[in-house]
């Protein structure tokens, strides 16, 4: 399948893309994690993209188009992919519906994920994440088995930079103004399917409705 995951910072994207990954062989295709990936590496991308993660800013839409240009035309793309936190803002959609075109490909659906403020910050708080594999934990409902270690791959669990309260309040600032309106371009585009559920599973079964699975 083809899908792009919307929705505010722990709304839960990267989690559903995970388990979508394991119904049809879809890849997920997350900027967030090749952004830190770049970061860990101290490359050129890390380099310029540093400063805006941390205070939990966007980084810009040339860089973010100049990573998905690539990207999407991996080989791991021909089996379908999950597109967690891109577009993000008006123009990358606008740029992602040119590309697509060139590329004769057409997405199933765009699904927006709605889940309340207060459960929001909750999660962003509590979240743990993998720093090797980018597997997601909480400390309260889904701890690792042994604390600070990944069950999957042993890597270092942490709290992410950008998970600081003064950054969680700035990226839902930026959500607000520049990524919910994405979900209204989707709209008008007929594409468009909200899905207002705190439960992941909730969420994949609407998707399977959805694409008639
Ligand atoms: P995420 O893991 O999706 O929350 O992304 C972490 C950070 O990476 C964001 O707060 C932004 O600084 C940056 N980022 C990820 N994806 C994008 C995007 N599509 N456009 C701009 N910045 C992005």
């Amino acid at each position: 399948m083809k899908l792009i995951l919307l929705g505010a910072p722990g709304a839960g994207k990267g989690t559903v893309a995970k388990l979508l990954t394991k119904m049809d062989g879809s890849v997920q295709i997350s900027t967030g994690d090749i952004l830190r990936g770049a970061v860990a590496a101290g490359s050129e991308l890390g380099k310029k993209a540093e400063a805006a993660m941390k205070a939990g800013d966007l980084v810009s839409d040339d860089l973010i188009m100049g990573i998905m240009s690539e990207r999407l035309k991996e080989d791991d793309c021909k089996s379908g992919y999950l597109l967690d936190g891109f577009p993000r803002t008006i123009p990358q959609a606008e740029a992602l519906k040119v590309m697509l075109t060139d590329m004769g490909e057409e997405l199933d659906a765009v699904v927006d994920i709605a889940v309340p403020r207060d459960v929001i910050l909750d999660r962003l708080t509590t979240r743990r994440t993998c720093s090797d594999c980018g597997e997601i934990y909480n400390v309260k409902s889904n701890p690792p088995s042994v604390e600070g270690k990944c069950d999957k791959c042993g890597g270092p669990v942490v709290q992410r930079d950008d998970e600081t309260e003064e950054a969680i309040s700035n990226r839902l600032d930026v959500y607000n103004e520049k990524t919910a309106p994405v979900a209204g371009f989707y709209e008008k585009e007929g594409m468009l399917l909200t899905v207002e559920a705190t439960s992941s599973d909730a969420v994949i079964e609407a998707i399977k409705a959805k694409l008639g699975q």
